[in-house]
């Protein structure tokens, strides 16, 4: 039963986290930001990990959902991306994959 109910605490925390980037693209980033600090807080609360791929969605810093040319810059450098947040500054390194055909 327990799994189940987290099971749907991480269901929704995954749709606030598109819900944000459905927002974010209308340029409504508080409302973004809102979202993803709501979705943020449902993993804490109930102890579950978001999936990688939704972490690296959105500013640790800020809960800016991050949207390449509008609020994420990215830049490639020594098979290291480099990611960081137009909003806040905030900069975050990832290694280049070879099996990754990008997101
Ligand atoms: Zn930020």
């Amino acid at each position: 039963m327990k799994i189940k109910v987290m099971k749907e605490h991480k269901r929704r925390a995954i749709e606030l986290i598109d819900l944000a980037i459905k927002e974010a693209e209308k340029n409504e980033l508080d409302l973004a930001r809102r979202y993803v600090s709501l979705a943020v807080n449902y993993a804490n609360k109930y102890k579950f990990k978001l999936p990688l791929k939704y972490k690296r969605k959105f500013c640790r810093k800020c809960f800016t959902p991050l949207i390449p040319g509008l609020t994420e810059r990215r830049r490639i450098k020594n098979k290291v991306i480099v990611v960081s947040c137009v909003c806040c500054g905030w900069i975050r390194r990832y290694p280049v994959k070879k099996t990754d055909k990008g997101s």
